[in-house]
């Protein structure tokens, strides 16, 4: 490998270009020993977003179709993205094995050290996913920027508590990008169902005939239905991108247990073998 011009992969979404087209090609090298000093004392899993930055600029060499790898591109591109690429740069820099301390979920086995290769981690790209399309970007004073954005509709429930079968609504959300993911990340110790409504807030583009902006205030209002609707649209839209859910048998009992890989955790720490929480 030369390590000015990085290992060619694909991106399992891609970056829209200034000519809206679509580019996927990505050069990785390894990150050198200034990642570990730029992240320092950083909690990773408290400042996921940050942290992630840092590995990408570190590790990204160039994306076809663009001459910089700019903060404004790592903003752009989507999040099973970004995952991506901290994935391979991580299998790059580090190897592929992560060890994990393993507790089984149905008899209390416990294991230390069980190893976990992040090599057989799969991964979904955009075309084996038809949930989700491209469409027009439309600015905030409701002109065609020229570029596209990736967009999947979630069906929800209608009307209030009482009458729930009543007619569905279509909501429409942008898939979630670097920008969103940063800001968001702000909240999520502080209170991660807000962060839901927070990016659910930067990322809502129609909501039946509503538009944007939809204030924090409105997810409050939603009725318990269509909260389910949105967690459960959001959770499928998780699986673009590298499998952060993989299942291990247990040694003792034989029962499937999910381990959660989270991008911070493979990348500086010991992924945890824990339940799956969204
Ligand atoms: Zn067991």
């Amino acid at each position: 490998m030369n390590p000015t011009q990085g290992v060619p992969f694909d991106l399992p979404c891609g970056v829209f270009d200034s000519e809206g087209e679509l580019r996927r090609k990505v050069y990785i090298r390894p990150w050198r020993a200034k990642v570990k000093r730029l992240l320092g004392k950083m909690d990773a899993r408290k400042d996921a977003g940050k942290a992630v930055e840092i590995i990408l600029q570190e590790s990204i060499v160039s994306i076809e179709g663009f001459r910089t790898v700019s903060s404004a591109l790592l903003n752009d591109m989507l999040g099973p993205d970004r995952e991506f690429c901290a994935l391979q740069a991580r299998i790059m820099s580090r190897g592929p094995i992560v060890e994990a301390d393993f507790t089984c979920l149905s008899c209390q086995y416990r294991k230390k050290g069980m190893k976990l290769d992040l090599s057989n981690i799969g991964v979904m790209g955009v075309d084996e996913f038809p949930l989700v399309r491209s469409e027009p970007e439309i600015d905030v004073r409701g002109k065609d920027t020229g570029r596209k954005v990736r967009v999947f509709d979630i069906t929800v429930p209608g009307g209030q508590w009482d009458d729930k079968d009543s007619k569905e609504i279509k909501a429409t959300f942008r898939i979630p990008n670097g920008a969103d993911l940063k800001e968001v990340a702000k909240h999520v110790n502080k209170n991660p169902v807000a962060a839901d409504w927070s990016l659910w807030s930067r990322t809502c583009l129609l909501w039946g005939e509503q538009r944007p902006p939809f204030i924090m205030s409105f997810w409050d209002n939603l009725t318990a239905y269509q909260l389910e609707a949105l967690e459960d649209g959001f959770a499928e839209i998780d699986k673009l991108g590298p499998e952060t859910v993989n299942y291990v048998d247990c040694d003792e009992c034989g029962d499937e247990n999910p381990v959660s890989i989270y991008a911070t955790d493979f990348l500086l720490r010991l992924p945890r073998s824990r339940t799956r929480t969204r």
